[in-house]
């Protein structure tokens, strides 16, 4: 029996072993999965956690849930990866493979700054736990005035418009809940603005202004002085806090620090394109781990699944792998009182404003506040960790606010889609929808700004303000 081991079943992992249990022939190939936790955690959930709109049971449930029958499911920590014996070493076990496939993800290290520790937990937190979000949850429970600073240690970080997400949401829940005027937001981020990219940063730069949401941009923080309530910049800058919300810097596992597989701070040196890690035979790469230039999103995660098992299985079958991967991400950013804007990029493409999927029509609006985008992020979280079940065979869908996109991009046109977990009947629109749901599967075939927005591009040409490399 031929072995392929994936080590870690999140939002990549899973999606993997979906498509490769399909792919490879089960009495041939064995496919395990490996992961310390038994329980699938829907981290996009994790933002609605201090705002007391989720609670801890919408944001978990068992990945058995979501690993196709045939596929081992073993729970247990990786500690090390052997590529020359090409064997996994775990805590309580050892395993063979002939391909491997990384998802380990990524995490958020604390104690990378100085000083944080010493008030995590206290005037300190994070939302990138669901630990953290719960304690924040209690914080902002009995918050009534006072300063809330959100500060991004560094770049890369999961989920880029998460701390935008969370000043949104912090505006709105002060305001339903009658202290806003109690209550400053500040936004402290090493960037020089709200997002990386110019066209989208400079539109996004309006949300805030309009919240009364100050931003302070360039600050690299160096330590937090918890006596004094401040943070400190290395140019000895100083923003004063009375709750810290901290999105401290991300790390990958240190299981491939350990193991010589990663760069010193655990992400996977990973072609761009094929997804396989570099300067390693038969390993491949996928989500957070990489190294890759695009946002750590599980709609990444998701545009990546398809091109690393199709490049395993070529390989496998002698071939060259195909350099297929884009740099698609596709993302939700709530921005409080029932509306949302919708990002949709690549490599190449940055954020552009625009209606998707039909121009003109819509009815989601890109780099634009509106209720569609909303409502449909709320039809997408509100089932929350999900399956889709797709000719009979379940795929996860485990970033809900990708989910849509996700069930519609692996539904062949003609197959019926059925969305499990539905909560109340609309969330049959899925079902009633296929054009939609077919035009969806070929919009996302790449970056909807490219795709729906000609006259803005060609405006944008003829301003000189297209990226070079934009066809
Ligand atoms: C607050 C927040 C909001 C977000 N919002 C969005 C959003 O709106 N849209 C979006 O697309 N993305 C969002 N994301 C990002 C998204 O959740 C991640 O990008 C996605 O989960 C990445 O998938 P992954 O498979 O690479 O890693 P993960 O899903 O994190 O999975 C990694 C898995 O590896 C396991 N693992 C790690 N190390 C080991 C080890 N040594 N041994 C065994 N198992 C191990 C972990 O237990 C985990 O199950 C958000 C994230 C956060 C934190």
């Amino acid at each position: 029996m031929r072995k392929v081991a994936i080590l870690g079943s999140g939002a990549g992992g899973t999606m993997v072993a979906n498509t490769l249990q399909q792919e490879l022939d089960e009495s041939e190939w064995q496919i395990t999965i490996i992961d310390r936790e038994e329980e699938h955690h829907f981290q996009s959930g994790y933002l609605f956690i201090p705002f007391g709109v989720y609670s801890k049971n919408d944001v978990l449930k068992p990945k058995k849930e979501f690993i196709p029958q045939g596929v081992e499911f073993v729970v247990d920590e990786v500690v090390n990866i052997d590529k020359d014996q090409r064997r996994v070493k775990t805590a309580m076990g050892e395993y063979d493979y002939d391909w491997l496939v990384i998802a380990t993800g990524c995490r958020i290290a604390p104690e990378e700054i100085d000083g944080m520790m010493a008030g995590w937990g206290k005037d300190i937190f994070d939302f990138y736990t669901l630990e953290g979000a719960i304690e924040l949850r209690k914080k902002l429970k009995y918050f009534k005035s006072g300063k809330i600073v959100l500060n991004i240690a560094e770049i890369p970080y999961k989920c880029p418009i998460a701390p935008l997400d969370f000043v949104f949401m912090a505006d709105w829940f002060f305001t339903v809940t009658g202290v806003r005027d109690k209550v400053d937001i500040e936004l402290v981020t090493p960037l020089d603005n709200v997002f990386t990219k110019p066209v989208a940063a400079k539109k996004l730069a309006e949300f805030p202004a309009n919240k009364n949401i100050k931003v302070t941009p360039h600050f690299d923080i160096a330590q937090v002085n918890t006596d004094e309530k401040t943070i400190e910049s290395h140019k000895g800058d100083k923003v004063g806090y009375d709750l810290l919300v901290a999105i401290p810097p991300n790390m990958g596992d240190q299981a491939l620090i350990d193991s010589d597989i990663s760069d010193p701070v655990g992400y996977v040196p990973t072609d761009n394109h094929t997804l396989k890690a570099e300067n390693a035979d038969r390993i491949f790469a996928i989500g957070d781990t990489t190294n890759v230039p695009t946002s750590k999103a599980g709609s990444v995660a998701h545009y990546m699944s398809s091109t690393l098992a199709e490049n395993l299985v070529r390989e496998i079958d002698g071939e060259d792998p195909l350099p297929t991967f884009d740099g698609h991400a596709t993302c939700f950013l709530a921005s409080g009182f029932e509306k949302a804007i919708l990002l949709d990029f690549n490599y190449d493409v940055e954020p552009l404003p625009g209606k998707f999927p039909f121009p003109g029509m819509g009815p989601f609006s890109l780099l634009q506040e509106s209720l569609s985008n909303h409502f449909f992020l709320l039809r997408t979280s509100s089932t929350q960790p999900s399956a889709a079940i797709i000719l009979g065979k379940p795929v996860v869908v485990n970033d809900s606010r990708t989910a849509w996109a996700i069930s519609s991009a692996v539904a062949p046109a003609s197959s019926a889609l059925r969305v499990l977990d539905i909560t109340d009947p609309l969330e049959l629109a899925p079902m009633a929808m296929p054009s939609l749901i077919r035009s969806w599967h070929f919009w996302s075939s790449g970056p909807a700004s490219r795709q729906v927005c000609p006259s803005f591009l060609k405006s944008l040409k003829t301003s000189g303000n297209l990226p070079e490399n934009f066809s």
